[in-house]
């Protein structure tokens, strides 16, 4: 067989052709092949399996697996201070959300609605990799179906995840996250936190951003006056 590849024969019908190899009787008749893959299923019938009965037997993956992101839920409530940088590093613009405030909550600000568009989102992490709050994270779960464009818009309520089911994930974030800058992500629960109330009660010296609030309100309700006549 090796030789009828070294050794082209002229093709009597087209001389365009005169490369084409001659075909040996047993490749000609084809048999030899065919036993060779009834052989070959044959052989894999008693190897080891290496698929699953999906979805009766589902995969659990690894926690570096990168599957539909989700906003942690802690303590009955979400993380999320609807900062945006999520929305704004989000390459395909899949995230959307609306910030509200509220001044009993200590860290005040919270998304009024939070969506991420199933369709578009791609699966990249960098609204994990981007959120200060480690209140967005990548979760195992890779089994998502939807039968219309609006079910694959995924509000707050769908996207909300107890934190404790997704220990596994954070712990890897914790591992690994920022790696590349030489440091190690260590999420603080006070980094949380961003009350200007509450951080004002900690400022000593000079005016507290309340204070330069208040002061820059006053400066825009005064009328401007001209000295110029
Ligand atoms: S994983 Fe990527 S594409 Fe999906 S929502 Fe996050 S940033 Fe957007
Ligand atoms: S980056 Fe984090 S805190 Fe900011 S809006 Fe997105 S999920 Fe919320």
């Amino acid at each position: 067989m090796q030789d009828n590849l070294e050794k082209p024969v002229l093709n009597t019908l087209n001389k365009e052709y005169s490369r084409e190899r001659k075909l040996s009787f047993l490749e000609r008749i084809y048999l030899p092949e065919v036993f060779k893959a009834l052989w070959y299923t044959l052989k894999q019938m008693f190897s080891p399996k290496f698929t699953m009965n999906y979805p009766e037997e589902k995969w659990d993956p690894p926690s570096i697996f990168r599957g539909r992101p989700v906003l942690v839920e802690d303590n009955g409530q979400e993380r999320c201070v609807a900062c945006g940088l999520c929305a704004r590093a989000c390459p395909p613009l899949a995230i959307s959300m609306q910030a509200n405030e509220d001044s009993d909550d200590p860290k005040e600000r919270y998304p009024d609605f939070f969506e991420i568009n199933m369709l578009r989102c791609i699966y990249c992490g960098f609204c994990e990799e981007v959120c200060p709050e480690e209140a967005i994270v990548m979760s195992k779960d890779y089994d998502i179906v939807f039968e219309s464009r609006e079910q694959a818009i995924y509000d707050k309520e769908r996207l909300l995840v107890p934190k404790e089911d997704l220990e596994e994930r954070l712990e890897y974030l914790r591992n690994y996250r920022n790696n590349q800058f030489g440091q190690f992500w260590d999420f603080q629960e006070e980094n949380n936190i961003h009350s200007v109330r509450d951080r004002d009660q900690n400022w000593e010296s000079g005016l507290s951003l309340v204070d330069i609030l208040e002061q820059q309100k006053k400066i825009d309700e005064t009328k401007a006056s001209s000295t110029w006549s």
